[in-house]
């Protein structure tokens, strides 16, 4: 079943549609990449609304729904209400602009808009990825993946952040990734103490750690992976913040499991950073949920409260200790969450490479 005929069952009593804008929430229903359009679902119909420029290609790609070509928006979806009787329709919040709120409205007057009801029912469906979406985010990997093994040949006292950035992302573009699933972090030395520093035009030397966090879009879905590597050597203190990042993370892979509390998720991943004594420098969550955005739900995160893990949710594994001024290490793997433990998406070597 397609998700959009799952939200089309799941439309609350008092409810008759559902408007999605969100270009990642469109993406998610049509599968199909747009700039302009609208999903609308009713109690009985599914519709792709848009223009002239993708009507075609759409057609042949969107499956389980209607696609209709509209010159105005506003006279294509006033009439469609008027055809369908609908006098309440469900919109985003997350989504949708306030722009595009106020537009939405003036093009239905006398339809009531209603938020704080889609972004959960939405969230929801995307929590559990079918088979079909699990398996372009595994191409995604692969091609990410594929990129670091490609990069560390690349990564040699000399270069700078910046072109080892740009070289890791030529490579998996050029092997087939649709896009980057976001900007790149490359940071060497003290930089790499920045959790979500801009790679710049620090030279990498020796005796630095590098620390990459990359990852690859296909089809929408999205992978996220972080090696941290040496160059030339590392200390002893450099060795054992390393082995308890890594330890850390694998205490974390050893739990996942559908039902896990999230807050005790990321609680396995932090008692043995903070055993080690670096609890003070590891200050954000130890995972997120990745799918047709790069970070969504469920949150391996201290503030997840009762949040529990189901079978067929993505999540990063991602610990990290971050000195400042000194060096960092961060060591993330993406997993999918099955009933009785995880599957490791993430095939590349974790133990510290020493280029
Ligand atoms: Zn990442
Ligand atoms: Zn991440």
């Amino acid at each position: 079943m397609w998700p959009v005929q799952r939200l089309m069952e799941q439309l609350p009593a008092g409810a008759d549609a559902a408007l999605v804008v969100s270009t990642h929430n469109r993406r998610y229903l049509t599968g199909f990449p747009s700039s302009a359009g609208v999903v609308l679902v009713t109690r009985d119909s599914a519709l792709f609304l848009t223009d002239f420029r993708y009507i075609e290609a759409a057609r042949r790609v969107v499956k389980g729904m209607e696609c209709v070509e509209y010159d105005s928006l506003s006279q294509t979806l006033s009439s469609l209400a008027g055809q369908h009787n609908l006098r309440c329709i469900l919109t985003e919040d997350e989504g949708m602009s306030v722009a595009e709120y106020g537009r939405v409205s003036r093009m239905l007057p006398g339809v009531e808009l209603r938020g704080g009801v889609l972004d959960g029912l939405l969230g929801t469906l995307r929590l559990v990825k079918s088979p079909e979406e699990l398996a372009k985010i595994r191409q995604a990997q692969a091609l990410t993946e594929y990129g670091f093994d490609h990069i560390l040949p690349f990564i040699r006292p000399g270069r700078t952040e910046r072109e080892v950035a740009l070289e890791l992302e030529f490579l998996i573009r050029r092997q087939g990734a649709e896009g980057v699933a976001f900007d790149f972090i490359v940071v060497s030395g003290a930089n790499s103490s920045l959790p979500h520093g801009v790679p710049g035009d620090k030279v990498i030397e020796n005796g630095d750690f590098v620390t990459m966090d990359f990852g690859a879009r296909v089809d929408g879905w999205h992978s996220d992976m972080t090696r941290t590597v040496s160059v030339g050597g590392c200390s002893q203190e450099q060795r054992r913040v390393y082995d308890t990042v890594l330890k850390a993370q694998l205490a974390a892979l050893s739990v996942l499991r559908a039902g896990l509390r999230c807050t005790d998720g990321d609680a396995a991943a932090r008692s043995v950073i903070e055993q080690a004594g670096y609890g003070a420098y590891f200050g954000h969550a130890t995972g997120h949920g990745v799918g047709v955005e790069i970070h969504e739900e469920p949150r391996l995160s201290p503030r997840s409260g009762e949040e529990t893990l189901c079978a067929g949710s993505v999540v990063t594994v991602e610990p990290g200790i971050y000195l400042p001024g000194r060096f960092g290490v961060r060591i993330e793997d993406m997993a999918s969450i099955t009933e009785n433990g995880c599957e490791n998406l993430t095939k590349s070597p974790k133990e510290l490479i020493v280029l």
